[in-house]
């Protein structure tokens, strides 16, 4: 057989595994430190209890002959979780209709087989810096990949430039890994720009439940012209710390078409063919989340985890230390001062303060001189952070 070349076209990624080697040098070194980790990307506070009810209630009912489940037919999800979403949505003023909505077991995985759809050879903009999977995927499946800079004189939000063409067009918004959110205008640029050249637009809506400000847009669908030029991929990760449990979905709207084909129609018929569904557990406990209920709970964890960056935020301030983000995003993305470099400034902090942040390096080649610290720690640890980091 032969392999797919295109994984050798693939960069080594050593970013986790470098700092996991840093850090652990440093305590093996130094036992007693207290090394703060404000670099992880994950969520620490446990689930809403209504999702953990839900979950042990669905449990229940797949032990009864009355109420057991096998296949979720199709595998694109229930009604119940879809018109969950739907409502969801309606709450922030976009319609849409349940069968435009397809649930999956998170946006890592939608991000990546979404390109199923798209002729080999496609051209993607990508933002630099960005959530990594993006240049991957592309990479993986052979694509050819332009880079879009962001940078602090763009607010790290890239928008279209003379010139600039491609096929699919990544946004991601609030950014990863440097929390800046895109306004309405700059996606309605956006959202015109790729009905203009015909692109479509994936919007990696991840983090839309950090947006508080009303003002900004938490789905591309608010915008004029989405329906015929993009797709949402969001996920239950972090509105609902859903990174264990698995779950997320992806919106279609009927009227995007390419090629004279339904793009809703494919993206159903790959995921029919090649995914059999989320557990039926997984998708009540989701359910849960869109519940009154649920969501009071879950913002309840959003709030938490955004007051850590408004804390972290209000000591860079004071230092004055430039930073983006830290506001509508559980990201805070600093520029290393005196201009060090990425890895300096990471080195700098774990030896001399013991926190760890993650080199912006690792998010592409705009990321250098830039260090990303999460919000999703412990208050503790971050009370504790930001007095090291003011002494
Ligand atoms: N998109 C972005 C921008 C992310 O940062 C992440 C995870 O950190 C994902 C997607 C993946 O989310 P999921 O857990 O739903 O696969």
């Amino acid at each position: 057989m032969k392999i797919n070349e295109n994984f050798n076209n693939l960069k080594a990624s050593y970013l986790f595994r470098d700092i996991a080697q840093k850090v652990n040098a440093y305590k093996s070194a130094n036992p007693a430190a207290n090394v703060i980790r404000l670099g992880i990307g994950d969520v620490t506070l446990p689930l809403a209890g209504a999702v953990v009810e839900a979950m042990l209630k669905a449990t229940a009912e797949l032990g009864i002959a009355q109420t057991f489940r096998g296949y979720d037919d199709g595998g694109v999800g229930y009604d119940f979780l879809r018109d969950a979403i739907a409502g969801y949505y309606a709450a922030k003023g976009v319609t849409l209709g349940t069968d435009e909505i397809v649930v999956s077991d998170g946006a890592k995985s939608d991000l990546g087989n979404i390109l199923g759809i798209f002729a080999a050879g496609s051209t993607a903009l990508i933002p630099d810096p960005v959530y990594p999977a993006y240049v991957d995927t592309n990479t993986m499946d052979g694509n050819k990949i332009v880079f879009m800079n962001g940078f602090a004189d763009n607010g790290f939000l890239p928008m279209p430039t003379d010139g600039l063409t491609g096929d699919i067009i990544y946004l991601c918004s609030p950014n990863n890994p440097t929390g800046a959110v895109y306004t309405r205008e700059q996606l309605k640029t956006w959202v015109d720009y790729a009905n203009k050249i015909g692109a479509v637009i994936l919007f990696d809506a991840a983090y839309e439940a950090f947006i508080t400000d009303e003002t900004l847009p938490r789905s591309i669908f608010e915008i004029d012209g989405a329906r015929t030029c993009a797709i949402e991929i969001c996920s239950l990760s972090k509105l609902a710390g859903f990174t264990g449990v698995r779950a997320g979905y992806t919106i279609v709207p009927k009227e995007l078409e390419r090629g004279g084909a339904s793009l809703l129609a494919l993206w159903r018929r790959r995921q029919t063919t090649k995914f059999n569904g989320v557990s039926y557990i997984t998708q009540r406990g989701a359910e849960a989340v869109f519940s009154p209920e649920g969501l009071t709970q879950c913002r309840a964890n959003i709030a938490y985890y955004l007051e850590n960056a408004k804390i972290i935020g209000g000591v860079l301030d004071k230092l004055g230390i430039r930073y983006f983000g830290g506001e509508n995003a559980p990201y805070i993305w600093l520029q290393a001062p005196d201009n060090r470099d990425s890895w300096e400034y990471f080195d700098y902090l774990l030896n001399e303060k013991n926190i760890v942040g993650t080199p912006g390096s690792g998010f592409g080649a705009n990321g250098a001189g830039y260090l990303r610290l999460t919000a999703f720690g412990s208050r503790e640890n971050v009370l504790e952070a930001v007095t090291r980091l003011q002494a």
